[in-house]
């Protein structure tokens, strides 16, 4: 028979799965002597049998009875016995905390008898029959199911009918009345009459806490968290203290430093004669933890201990609730606390000076997502402001613009030169022009994996989504929130870290952690706060200890030189046709329009010198660092005007009778004859550069001439050359013995000769999988990740993710977005076999990473793991490679540690 009940004492943090967080973490404060109510916890496993079967386990029954007798027997208390009555809360607790999502019932075990009873025992029957009204309101509402909104009316009826405002100043008599109103409105809706006998109580409310678990707003927040929807929660059941006996008693919450800063020192509310969620609900003022010291000094000393206690033992911030019955502390649950980031690497910091944990272990205890939410600019939020509402952070930044309804007024708005917010129920395909115009974009509904939030940060776009309390009305061109409307025109900020929404412009301010990452704050330096300070100690230390080396992607010398102040140790990847797009463009269009191969050639010889003076730049950044330049890659159609535009121009132009230069008339020839119905896959990278041999070649002259140039100025040069989209050898041998020529060319006479490294990038998946073969003519290998998962997933990432990516998202039939973050178990696969086939040639073969991947936490670990040398991302990121390159090695020490 399997065991489904354990009693507190019996199990440690480590076993959340099966107990639950609360449980797990209550069973560890009982083991280190802290006062927590007895009690024992219903195990997940139970939950989940529950869930597969519709029904509860046979066993449980009998296993509960079973529990409660020992329960009774450690307290001498006993359930329905009015002369020595046992209350018991029945809570919920996931492996993975789901705040406010699921539910708990107090004060189980209250009947009339034991009200009446109690009330004579304690002297004080008002709060025997609050703690009876508590109990009949909880059960109504999540066992028996009653709106309520139902609850709420009776409420009003009965206060009006006392005279009183608050349910606290009710006397006996109002209470009963209010007790019995929700008696009658919970049989009128079940139907039955409410049941009087405790153990069914018990009974229907562990039922009730395991089917909370589906509640709709469980299900979407963990479709939001990505929490798995299997693994059920566990149910503590604990014997009642009582907060609200006298005002000797209370009840409150505590964090042993402050999440929100990371400020030292302990801090929380509390709230005299109260039960249970009373202080977090706002009915009544709280008073500050500095208060109750005053008050009741004994009490707050023992809670300050306490508090010590358990930072020492979890060695990190603790949130705790707490309860005070009768000059008598309880703890009632504990969790290592969440933060903010800013709070996240303060408190880091502060561990390692109270020799708490090692660097390593502060390193592991920060995640480059938090330093990318340090990165961005902020809203100074020092004056007044007016926070409206708060959804789901989907897509960091900080953004102010007038709202507009939809897509085709975002786009006329702002090409007026107005800054506009898209606010939409949730955006679709459509919408994509609208996103692309707006400054941010805010939702009512979908998580972090929805339309907007997936686009809006494929575009670097601050999103908010999910902000439930908002009601979006489209054709009417306002939005409702607490009970005010917003009209299209207002100025509203988004905060796209936060997910707070304010009416109004808030005055943005540059972050300081960026600041100081582009060295224009000295972290030694007094303006430098405690948070910059922190992050240059982690960051530090990552670099002190990672493997991989971190490398930009930088197409401009702008770009290398902003990469290289961000720590960038080289370019990995330097794209060349980033050269030729904007005014540049007409360049390749001559080129294609080129009618004989000596204009060709003089389109060539002018683009060769444009070539080179970006080339010269990026070096010249990059002194001493290696520097990888890619030969052009993107279909020609990029470069040229759209074929549908050009036979519409051409349609009217006809149809008017108007005159069509020959010019036009080449061109649109040239785009029709180009024109590729599947361009991703037809003429590009090294199809291009072996179609027009010209191209390439032009390409390493102008390298070798900015290289000589560098070298002249008093720099360090380094390039490599690298081809993109190679599938075969033969393409690269082809390939690299006319570029070899070429380079040799154009040294000889310089009296200079030297070999320029040439390496490819493994972007097709056939290039993995015969990584070895190419190897053999390759110095080094760069993965291109974007495009080798796009075409191992045969997904083209533009299309896919503005149309039926948010969907697959959401239906968990992928469980991330493999454009983010690397699909580990396939394309990784692919990387991970030409990794290894690549060191079976050359043990030191030179491999690295240039795909977006190259900048996402989790990737990163991976590419560390299969031993890659680096990873080159977009120079923004550069601080969040190092800092999970560094995290990568601390998290293999710390595990090792603590295995010894
Ligand atoms: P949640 O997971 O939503 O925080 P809890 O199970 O922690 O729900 O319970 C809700 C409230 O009831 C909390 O304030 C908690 O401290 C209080 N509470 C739970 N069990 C007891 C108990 N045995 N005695 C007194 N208060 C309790
Ligand atoms: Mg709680
Ligand atoms: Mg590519």
């Amino acid at each position: 028979m399997t065991n489904f009940i354990h009693p507190f004492s019996f199990g440690d943090r480590e076993q959340s799965d099966l107990l639950g967080g609360k449980g797990a973490n209550l069973a560890e404060m009982v083991k280190i002597g802290l006062p927590v109510p007895p009690g024992f916890t219903i195990t997940t496993e139970a939950c989940r049998a529950f869930l597969a079967d519709g029904k509860i386990p046979e066993t449980l029954p009998v296993q509960l009875e079973n529990a409660l007798k020992n329960l009774e027997r450690e307290l001498n208390k006993e359930f329905d016995n009015p002369s020595k009555p046992l209350l018991v809360s029945v809570r919920s607790g996931a492996k993975f905390s789901m705040p406010g999502m699921m539910e708990t019932v107090l004060n189980v075990g209250m009947t009339p008898q034991v009200a009446e009873a109690m009330g004579k025992q304690s002297g004080n029957p008002k709060f025997a029959w609050d703690c009876y009204r508590r109990f009949v309101d909880m059960y109504g509402r999540i066992v028996c199911g009653v709106p309520s909104e139902e609850f709420q009316k009776i409420t009003t009826r009965v206060l009006s009918q006392f005279d009183a405002s608050l349910v606290t100043d009710l006397d006996i008599d109002g209470l009963k009345a209010l007790t019995e109103g929700f008696i009658k409105e919970t049989e009128a809706v079940t139907g039955e009459h409410f049941p009087s006998d405790p153990r069914e109580h018990l009974a229907k409310s562990v039922e009730a806490v395991f089917h909370s678990w589906n509640s709709e707003r469980a299900q979407l927040y963990r479709q939001r968290e990505r929490i798995p929807s299997d693994l059920g929660t566990a149910v503590n059941v604990q014997s009642m203290v009582f907060g609200n006996l006298d005002d000797q008693s209370g009840t409150g919450v505590a964090f042993t430093r402050n999440p929100a800063t990371g400020e030292i020192g302990s801090y929380g509310d509390y709230l005299v004669s109260a039960q249970g969620e009373d202080v977090v609900a706002g009915i009544r003022n709280t008073m500050s933890l500095a208060d109750l010291a005053i008050e009741l000094p004994r009490i707050h000393a023992e809670l300050e201990d306490a508090m010590v206690k358990l930072e020492a033992h979890y060695r990190d911030l603790c949130d705790i609730e707490f309860t005070v019955e009768k000059g008598k502390l309880w703890i009632l649950q504990t969790r290592v606390g969440k933060r903010t980031a800013e709070a996240a690497f303060r408190i880091a910091v502060q561990l390692v000076d109270e020799e708490k944990i090692s660097i390593d272990e502060a390193l592991v205890r920060v995640t480059g997502d938090q330093l990318v939410h340090l990165m961005f600019p902020q809203f100074d939020l020092r004056g007044h402001v007016n926070e409206i509402a708060r959804g789901i952070p989907a897509s960091p930044g900080a953004a102010v613009g007038e709202v507009v309804f939809d897509s085709k007024k975002a786009y006329e708005v702002s090409k007026n030169g107005r800054k506009v917010i898209l606010v939409r129920r949730e955006t679709s395909p459509e919408d994509l022009a609208g996103m692309v115009a707006s400054q941010g974009i805010l939702t009512s509904r979908g998580g972090k994996t929805s339309h907007a939030a997936v686009v809006a940060r494929g575009m670097g776009k601050t999103a908010v989504c999910g902000t439930e309390s908002i009601t979006v009305d489209q054709s009417g061109g306002f939005f409702t929130v607490g009970g005010r409307s917003v009209y299209a025109g207002e100025v509203i900020s988004i905060d796209g870290s936060t997910g707070a929404v304010y009416l109004g412009e808030i005055p943005v301010v540059a972050s300081p952690v960026t600041t100081y990452l582009e060295g224009l704050l000295d972290s030694k330096s007094e303006e430098a706060s405690a948070v910059v300070k922190a992050v240059d100690r982690l960051l530090t230390h990552a670099d002190s200890i990672r493997r991989l080396q971190v490398r930009a992607n930088a197409d401009t010398p702008e770009d290398a030189i902003k990469a290289r102040i961000l720590g960038g140790q080289g370019v990995g990847l330097c794209r060349t046709e980033h050269m030729f797009l904007g005014p540049r463009r007409s360049y390749v269009e001559r080129l294609v329009l080129a009618e004989n191969v000596d204009v060709q050639r003089g389109v060539i010889a002018e683009m060769e010198f444009l070539q080179r003076a970006d080339f010269v730049g990026i070096m010249m950044a990059m002194s001493g660092l290696p520097v990888t330049i890619r030969l052009l890659d993107p279909p020609l159609h990029e470069f040229l005007p759209p074929l549908a535009e050009l036979t519409a121009q051409i349609a009217r132009s006809e149809a008017l009778h108007e005159e069509i230069p020959a010019r036009d008339f080449a061109v649109f020839a040239a785009v029709q004859r180009m024109h590729e119905s599947n361009p991703m896959l037809g003429l590009r990278g090294v199809r291009l550069g072996i179609l027009i041999p010209e191209l390439y070649k032009m390409q390493v002259r102008a390298l070798v001439h900015a290289l000589l140039e560098v070298r002249k100025l008093g720099h360090d040069p380094r390039p490599e050359v690298m081809i993109p989209l190679v599938a075969t050898q033969r393409e690269l041998l082809y390939l690299r013995e006319s570029l070899e020529e070429e380079i040799g060319l154009t040294f000889k006479g310089t009296g200079q000769l030297e070999k320029i490294p040439i390496g490819t990038m493994i972007e097709t998946p056939r290039a993995a999988i015969t990584a070895e073969r190419l190897g053999i003519y390759a110095d080094f290998f760069s993965f291109g990740t974007n495009d080798l998962t796009q075409l191992t997933w045969a997904f083209s990432r533009d299309d896919v993710e503005s149309s039926f990516l948010p969907r697959y998202l959401d239906l968990e039939l992928l469980p991330f977005n493999p454009f983010e973050s690397l699909d580990q178990a396939g394309v990784g696969i692919l990387v991970k076999n030409a990794t290894d086939q690549a060191r079976s040639l050359r043990s030191d073969f030179k491999l690295g990473v240039c795909g977006e991947h190259g900048g996402d936490p989790t990737s990163i670990h991976f590419f560390d793991k299969i031993g890659l040398d680096y990873v080159s991302c977009s120079p923004f990121r550069v601080p969040v490679a190092r800092l999970e390159s560094g995290r990568a090695v601390a998290l293999k020490m710390v595990k090792e540690i603590s295995s010894l």
